[in-house]
């Protein structure tokens, strides 16, 4: 078995719903894809469907043994399922996709002698895709605008599935929301090699999409605390003290305002509208210096207590005796 599991050289991870008709065309055009080209396995995730995709995959794996099936006890949503995947594959290289035969297995070969020149994740883009423009089309387009803009990593196509890793660059990364579409900028900014490949998308055939816009305002929130944590993690307060600094600047703007018209023109000071935003500008100050205060522990209960360091070290080259014997 641990023959076996070294082996392994490439780990394909699929999360599914619900996709009993893809299934068998996506098996069929994995093993075309792959069969001959690379020592691989097939994980398959099936997060909590309702039809007869399990039953599909148990005989997949009955007859084959390279391919393995986690099944959830419900519905978890695709960035758990990825992560399970991710989690559980032995290759040294893990490639992602979707079970809805939207990406086409035939471009993995592709994304893995990518990856072998050198690359830590290689990124697939739709150059052409085949979505409901309004819904989908348009909200990503956005998406991959923002994400490019604040993560500084920019990609074309963010949401792709289809991507090819290094497992290391994944042992590092926490999913969580709908995050594994950062996976790219929180891999870059451990020091990750970033590629892109163009890859073939296909309309959907069989079964149903599972998104439509909601989704867009997840990935903002996600995006969000990303940056947060890509930023400030180790520094909170800085961003909290940053914002202090701002309401504090403006309670004083404010503050001597009210004076001046005092002074100026008589106004009357307790009657003024500009002296309670000077109060309560004051008074969110004194919160966010408290908040930065407060995320400062949370920091260092998170770091110290999973021995976390702050900082990813490439490699180390030990002093060494250049005379030592080994006895
Ligand atoms: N999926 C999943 N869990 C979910 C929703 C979707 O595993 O809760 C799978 C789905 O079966 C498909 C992939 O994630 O293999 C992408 O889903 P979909 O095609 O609906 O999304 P899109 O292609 O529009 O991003
Ligand atoms: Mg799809």
């Amino acid at each position: 078995m641990t023959e076996d599991e070294n082996q392994v050289e490439l780990s394909v991870v699929i999360p599914l719903l619900n996709e009993q008709d893809n299934l068998r065309p996506l098996y069929e055009q994995l093993r075309q894809a792959l069969d001959g080209k690379h020592r691989y396995e097939v994980l398959f995730v099936d997060d909590g469907s309702t039809d007869e995709s399990f039953n599909i995959l148990t005989e997949f794996h009955q007859a084959d043994p390279r391919v393995r099936v986690i099944r959830f006890r419900r519905n978890f949503g695709q960035t758990p399922a990825l992560s399970a995947g991710f989690a559980h594959a032995r290759g040294s290289v893990v490639v992602a996709l979707d079970a809805d035969l939207q990406n086409d297995p035939a471009d993995i070969p592709m994304l893995v002698s990518k990856l072998h020149e050198g690359y830590d994740v290689v990124s697939g883009w739709r150059k052409k895709r085949h979505d409901a423009a309004l819904t989908r089309l348009v909200p990503s387009r956005m998406a991959n605008w923002l994400i490019s803009t604040i993560t500084g990593v920019r990609l074309h196509d963010y949401g792709c599935t289809l991507k090819a890793y290094r497992r290391e660059v994944l042992a590092e990364t926490k999913l969580y929301g709908e995050m594994h579409r950062f996976i790219p900028a929180l891999a870059s900014w451990s020091g990750a090699h970033i590629a892109e490949c163009v890859v073939n998308h296909r309309p959907r055939t069989a079964g149903v999409a599972k998104y439509g816009l909601g989704r867009t305002w997840k990935v903002v929130l996600d995006l969000i605390t990303v940056k947060f944590l890509g930023s400030f993690s180790t520094k909170p307060i800085y961003i909290f003290g940053g914002l202090g600094g701002l309401t504090a600047l403006f309670a004083l703007l404010f503050g001597l305002l009210v004076i001046s018209q005092k002074i100026a023109r008589g106004v009357d000071m307790s009657g003024n509208p500009l002296l309670i935003l000077t109060a309560v500008l004051l008074i969110t100050t004194v919160q966010f210096i408290l908040m930065g205060l407060l995320a400062e522990l949370l920091v260092r209960t998170y770091h110290e207590s999973q021995n976390r360091p702050t900082y990813v070290i490439r490699e180390v080259l030990e002093a060494h005796d250049k005379n030592e014997r080994t006895p």
